[in-house]
């Protein structure tokens, strides 16, 4: 299948269940993005933000762009005048930074918390513990330029389906629960953005409703930018 085919089956997979689908494009060329923008797919996902923002500067305007892997802190000032998403806020010093850089832009940007669930120790995020701590911290309260839109969280690299539904399940009631209790009042907190190619179908089935997909749309990637693949 062509990527444009693999995206128009995949937008009807998910659209219809309102699941978000973000094409990670990491790697790839411009001209596999736009066969899949030309397929109708606006929302991309990049996890370097060089090779992120020199894709922004050369590719059409009504693409939104997801920063979907880790960000340094002094990184964030290159994407804060157009980033769409931040799915991988991991500390109060970095959404400070963002929080700054977005006031800068007379902007507000949006951001997913991410949060630790794999049996690895390599994957980045925070515990559930610091995400409470973090929401509770009267720093985060005086940020006026950042909107917490949801987590974001990533499963153990495993083949082991039970385990990886069990890191789903919890992200998923974590994610009820800091709703009922820190954001009850705001209909914003409403994304949980969780699966990639290899556990996307049981992430919809824990209750994730943003999936980010790359070798399922595009192939293989030949550079390793991503230890998993
Ligand atoms: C690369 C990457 C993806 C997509 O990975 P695939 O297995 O190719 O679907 C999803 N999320 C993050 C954070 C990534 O870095």
């Amino acid at each position: 299948m062509s990527i444009a085919d693999n995206i128009r089956s995949l937008k009807n997979e998910t659209e219809t269940i309102h699941v978000t689908l973000v094409a990670v494009s990491k790697t790839k060329s411009n001209d596999d993005i736009l066969e899949a923008y030309n397929a109708g797919q606006r929302l991309f996902g990049e996890n370097m933000v060089q090779e992120l923002v020199e894709k922004y500067e050369s590719l059409p305007k009504d693409i939104s762009w997801h920063l979907v892997g880790h960000l340094q802190s002094n990184k964030v000032k290159y994407i804060a005048p157009f980033i769409s998403l931040i799915h991988s806020v991991d500390s109060l010093k970095l959404l400070q930074e963002i929080n700054k850089q977005a006031e800068k832009n007379n902007r507000v940007i949006d951001c997913l918390l991410q949060v630790y669930i794999a049996d690895e120790e390599t994957k980045f995020g925070l515990g559930f513990d610091e995400i409470i701590e973090l929401l509770r911290s009267d720093e985060f309260t005086s940020l006026k330029y950042i909107s917490i839109r949801g987590l974001m969280g990533i499963a153990t690299n495993t083949d082991n389906e039970k385990q990886i539904k069990e890191e789903f399940y919890e992200l998923r009631t974590f994610f009820d629960g800091i709703k009922q209790s820190y954001f009850r009042k705001q209909s914003s907190f409403d994304t949980l953005s969780m699966g990639m190619s290899s556990d996307y179908k049981i992430a919809i089935e824990q209750g994730s409703n943003m999936v980010r997909l790359g070798s399922t749309i595009f192939g293989q990637r030949v550079i390793k930018h991503w230890k998993n693949n």
